[in-house]
């Protein structure tokens, strides 16, 4: 009998779709330029999608594609069979070799879509060991992308194992075919012109981000159950959404699906307390009821119902992953959070609820980012870390008013909406 992660269970997805996400994921998501070498990571289990995606890239001349795999159940031999020794290694030859390929202007291309819980039976301890050395490891490639020197893209494709946390209740197959039409869905690749539905969409959140930079807001305060949160914003902080313009020229939407507008926090400005409003998976754990108190920008109280050792851990990895990185605006009413799913996926959880990260901060999301050296950006309040960890703290009970430089307050979200 084959396994949940041995079996095809591309049937159910529909061919059509698929393709146009691919088609999407090229022409919208990374803007593949002719000549333009293409890096691929992707699950196994996301064949039927990287292949797509390849024929779409050397449809659009792409120079050269090159894929690597990841297993789940390779993932779940090591954590069944390693030497402890194991748990302290990453292979940062290859994340070298990644940034080298970053630094000759080839474009990143991920498809997520692993189990949200793939660990959870694994021993925490060997977790956070294996994520704090693959995250060192990582680093001068992330640095890369984080700086967006070159053009990337995300992108879902719907395992068996994945779609089975999002619909517990129903037959594999039938469990595929339905994320599967979720994810078209919120992707944008459920009508005849994704291409143009993409422009549309970019547009409407372009507006957003000319309103938020045209009042200069020097905080944000949020107030909810359980939130009484003060984020200050980096001096010069930029606010993005939708298409933005890699630092190798090339305008692409790094995240698709996106809803969210987002900007840098102030590091060393933030007070108050905040709670999760959604689970958080990370790395195949899933953290839960987070709670955490800011002093002076970082985090001096972290409590979590679930989850809370690999959270606690997390927030250990360096200085800055108990700061903030990240501040992101997403209504209520976005089409993700309609649709009522718990993804268990950052990727879509994050746009269907407002929320920050912990961690690297975008340096892009700075007036003239581009120009500005690491130091200027630590200046300015850019967060420095090896992480980056989204965690939802919107909901329809939240409001969040702009505070400018006098402390006068524009109401921003009521209820969490647009006000
Ligand atoms: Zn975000
Ligand atoms: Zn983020």
């Amino acid at each position: 009998m084959l396994s949940t992660h041995q079996r095809d269970f591309s049937a159910p997805i529909d061919r059509t779709k698929l393709e146009r996400l691919a088609e999407t994921a090229i022409k919208v998501g990374l803007r593949l330029q002719p000549g333009q070498d293409l890096y691929l990571t992707a699950s196994v289990a996301a064949l039927p999608l990287a292949r797509a995606i390849a024929d779409e890239a050397y449809k659009a001349g792409a120079g050269l594609v090159t894929p690597i795999f990841s297993d789940e159940e390779i993932a779940l031999s090591r954590f069944r069979f390693a030497a402890d020794a194991s748990f302290d290694r990453a292979p940062g030859w290859l994340y070298e070799g990644v940034a080298k390929a970053f630094d000759a202007n080839t474009a990143r291309l991920a498809i997520v879509g692993e189990d949200p819980m793939l660990l959870a039976e694994a021993d925490p301890a060997k977790v956070a060991r294996a994520n704090k050395a693959n995250s060192i490891a990582y680093q001068p490639a992330l640095e890369k992308i984080a700086g967006f020197d070159i053009n990337w893209n995300i992108v879902a494709y719907p395992s068996a194992s994945w779609a089975k946390r999002v619909f517990p209740g129903e037959e594999d197959d039938v469990a595929v075919g339905k994320l599967a039409e979720a994810i078209f869905a919120a992707s944008r690749v459920d009508n005849d012109d994704p291409i143009a539905a993409w422009t549309a969409h970019n547009s409407a959140l372009r507006r957003r981000t000319e309103w938020l930079n045209g009042k200069k807001f020097r905080a944000l305060h949020y107030s909810g159950p359980g939130t009484d949160l003060t984020i200050g914003l980096a001096d010069g902080h930029d606010w993005q959404g939708g298409s933005a313009t890699a630092k190798n020229g090339i305008a692409c939407n790094p995240n698709i699906p996106t809803e969210e507008v987002f900007t840098t926090p102030h590091a060393r400005r933030v007070e108050g307390h905040v709670v999760s409003t959604k689970p958080l998976s990370y790395q195949g754990t899933l953290i839960e009821g987070i709670a955490v108190r800011f002093e002076a920008g970082h985090i001096v109280e972290a409590k979590a119902k679930r989850g809370e050792e690999v959270l606690k851990k997390v927030l250990d990895t360096d200085e800055g992953a108990g700061r903030l990185g990240e501040v992101a605006l997403v209504p209520h009413s976005s089409p993700i959070s309609k649709s009522g799913l718990m993804f268990f996926n950052t990727l879509f959880d994050e746009n269907a609820a407002c929320h920050i990260a912990v961690g690297q901060c975008y340096a892009k999301c700075f007036v003239d980012g581009d120009k500005l050296t690491t130091e200027e950006i630590a200046t300015r309040g850019g967060n420095k870390s090896m992480i980056h960890i989204d965690w939802m703290i919107g909901s329809e009970r939240i409001d969040i008013d702009g505070l400018d430089a006098n402390s006068d307050r524009t109401p921003v979200f009521r209820k969490g909406e647009w006000a």
